[in-house]
């Protein structure tokens, strides 16, 4: 786009984790500044959007983004005023006041329930404030709202850099990936992940399962799994996917406990040998091993869901191996998913893989091969 003279709208992710009224973590801010800069530079005034938890469609000031205004410029190092309306008069007057090269952030636009809606006068609306819409906002592109779908039907509409990126590195791992091409999916369950599991299998060279969904397909190889996190519903699911080949791979021993609130230290045994008063916790060992040395081997490794309850440093070792074992890799490096994500950044990892997701759910419901409304409303308009 030619950007001078011209005001993008942009909806970002300032979905921020807030704590007594401050940005508490400010990841989303950062993710969305190379489209910021980007605009600034080449001279556009740059209109902000965004959500911030779930107002309800009404006003509420724990939900304001004023804050998340404050962070935005110091990480910017300019200023980003704030208008306390996302349309109307007081969106009107802030975004006049904005000159080129300027930033402004909208109050939330959840605080209208037009905006869950999708109502198109709505999103009419707010496309009056500016001549292009640029969709920076991954987080929320699995939701087809008026601020991350609608605004497409009355403006131009581009992707940002952080949309681009996500959808390139996550897609061209799904459609054309560098081989080995390994999956790792881990985390509670098996059904909320079972169309990850079966869009990857036919895709993936490997799919090596971890985490609390391990033993759904260990309970249908056979084995017992004691007191572990198992979903009976799903073990004939798990058979399936067994019987499409050899292309998954389960931990052969694991970490039990029969004390998971505790602090007893937990032991670790072969996968057939867990006693009827064990939970599995983590993945063990030698399933590690393997697990390495098949991401060693990989050209591309998606990753989504931790390998055990990593929450607690006792049963961590299986998740923080495997975020270890792609920061050492050369292949090309993904990991999606709120809880794996949150694994890789407390290692200190984030920065040595490839591509580290913003989107939770968006990065799930992608690799489960969906289209996203807030992906697909920008097709077509973009030349
Ligand atoms: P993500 O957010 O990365 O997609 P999920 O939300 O699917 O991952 O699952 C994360 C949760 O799975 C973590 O809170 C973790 O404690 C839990 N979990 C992992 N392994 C086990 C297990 N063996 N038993 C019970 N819960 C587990
Ligand atoms: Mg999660």
């Amino acid at each position: 786009m030619d950007w001078s003279g011209k005001t993008a709208l942009v909806r970002v992710d300032f979905n921020v984790p807030m704590l007594n009224g401050q940005v508490a973590d400010d990841t989303r801010i950062r993710a969305a500044l190379p489209t910021l800069r980007y605009l600034r530079e080449h001279g556009a005034k740059v209109v902000l959007l965004s959500h911030l938890g779930r107002p309800d469609g009404k006003p509420a000031d724990k939900f304001s983004l004023r804050p998340v205004a404050d962070r935005a410029a110091e990480l910017l190092g300019a200023p980003c005023t704030f208008a306390t309306d996302c349309v109307g008069p007081a969106a009107e007057d802030a975004v006049s006041a904005t000159g080129a090269g300027e930033v402004v952030l909208l109050e939330n636009v959840r605080f209208h329930a037009e905006e869950e809606a999708n109502d198109s006068g709505f999103a009419g609306q707010l496309a009056g404030l500016g001549d292009v819409f640029v969709n920076d906002a991954f987080g929320t592109a699995h939701r087809a709202h008026a601020s991350t779908a609608g605004l497409a039907e009355f403006m131009p509409a581009v992707a940002g850099l952080l949309m681009a990126k996500e959808i390139v590195v996550i897609g061209t791992a799904l459609e054309d990936p560098k081989r080995p091409f390994v999956a790792i999916v881990g985390g509670a369950k098996v059904s909320s992940k079972l169309a990850v599991l079966e869009n990857l299998i036919a895709r993936v060279d490997r799919l090596l399962i971890g985490g609390g969904m391990a033993n759904t397909f260990l309970k249908a190889q056979g084995r017992e799994v004691g007191q572990s996190l198992l979903e009976p519903d799903l073990v004939e699911a798990a058979t399936n996917l067994l019987a499409l080949g050899n292309k998954i791979v389960l931990p052969t021993d694991v970490v039990v406990t029969t004390d998971l609130k505790g602090s007893a230290p937990p032991r670790t045994c072969s996968a057939d040998q867990v006693g009827p008063e064990e939970m599995i916790v983590d993945i063990g060992p030698a399933s590690v091993g393997v697990f390495r040395i098949e991401i060693g081997h990989a050209g591309t490794v998606l990753w989504n869901g931790p390998m055990g309850v990593f929450e607690d440093p006792r049963f961590a070792a299986g998740t923080l191996a495997v975020a270890h074992a792609m920061a050492d890799s050369s292949a090309t490096t993904i990991v999606g998913g709120g809880e794996s994500v949150q694994a890789v950044e407390q290692a200190g990892l984030a920065d040595r893989l490839t591509h580290v997701s913003t989107g939770g759910g968006a990065s799930l419901e992608f690799i489960e091969g969906k289209v996203l409304p807030g992906v697909a409303a920008l097709k077509g308009d973009c030349s």
